[in-house]
């Protein structure tokens, strides 16, 4: 199919049959699945994912993209293409509590991050995730405490799922080619939270805070914000670092204010 590739959509499209097969066997789409596609593009994957499943929802930004994709593939499967923005999707709408979603997508780059707390937001609905990212990206999201690359995307994700980083994909397997290497990323919500947060704001602002000045104290960093008798409540030395706190230490803190 001929389209140019739209920058502004964050368009690149995977053409390498090899990462397309890996990406798909990395999800094992199973009959009966509840599979959203966000950004199908021109449907590299989508043929897959639906011949497997049997059904599948796709949500594509690009007017242009839909028509093509509703002829190409709709005698695989039932497909329901969604014309619109993701960020705006009601996806607990598309599936639900008894049939959770199973989310995919080769997100656009430029708007990954808003899209991962999107669908956080909406995590009640959604059995896993798979997503292919920028490869510092999932590494932030992916990462451990001690580490610089370990910070806020990855303690607001790693409070709500599991995040595995699965494998790299290089910027040959796209046209045109990123100007970064990629990586595939599966998130699965947990089903009861380990970690109860009771006031999700407040834990989100502590998050932040703490990060915003990492190479402070939390005493330092948390100050403006926080009551410092939290440290005590939750057992935390105030003389620590963010980037030394688990994703279980930052909820018993802000759980403790
Ligand atoms: N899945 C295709 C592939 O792997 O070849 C295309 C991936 S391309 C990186 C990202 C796709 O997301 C494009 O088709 C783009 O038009 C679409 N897109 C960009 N922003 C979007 C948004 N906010 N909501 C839904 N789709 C979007």
């Amino acid at each position: 199919m001929s389209h140019r590739p739209r920058k502004r959509f964050g368009q690149h499209f995977l053409h390498d049959p090899g990462v397309i097969a890996r990406i798909v066997a990395a999800i094992d789409p199973r009959p009966g699945d509840r599979l959203v596609e966000i950004g199908p593009g021109s449907g590299a994957i989508t043929a897959d994912l639906l011949r497997c499943a049997g059904r599948l929802d796709v949500v594509e930004l690009d007017r242009d993209l839909v028509g093509p994709l509703q002829a190409r593939f709709a005698h695989l499967g039932e497909l329901r293409v969604h014309q619109g923005d993701a960020l705006k999707v009601e996806l607990c709408a598309l599936g639900g509590m008894y049939d959770p979603l199973r989310l995919v997508g080769n997100l656009p780059y430029n708007v990954s991050t808003p899209l991962l707390f999107r669908f956080l937001d909406q995590r009640g609905c959604v059995r896993d995730m798979h997503f292919m990212l920028q490869k510092e990206v999932v590494a932030r999201m992916a990462a451990e405490p001690g580490g610089k690359e370990y910070g806020r995307l990855s303690v607001m994700l790693q409070v709500h799922c599991t995040v595995t980083r699965l494998f790299d994909i290089g910027p040959g397997a796209f046209t045109p080619p990123p100007k970064v290497d990629s990586s595939l990323v599966r998130l699965i919500p947990f089903g009861s939270p380990p970690w109860p947060i009771d006031d999700p704001q407040r834990f989100a602002r502590l998050v932040a805070d703490a990060f915003s000045q990492r190479r402070k104290t939390l005493r330092n960093a948390l100050k403006q914000r926080f009551d410092a008798r939290m440290f005590d409540r939750a057992g935390i030395d105030p003389g620590t670092r963010a980037e030394q706190l688990a994703p279980a230490d930052f909820v018993r803190l802000a759980n403790s204010g």
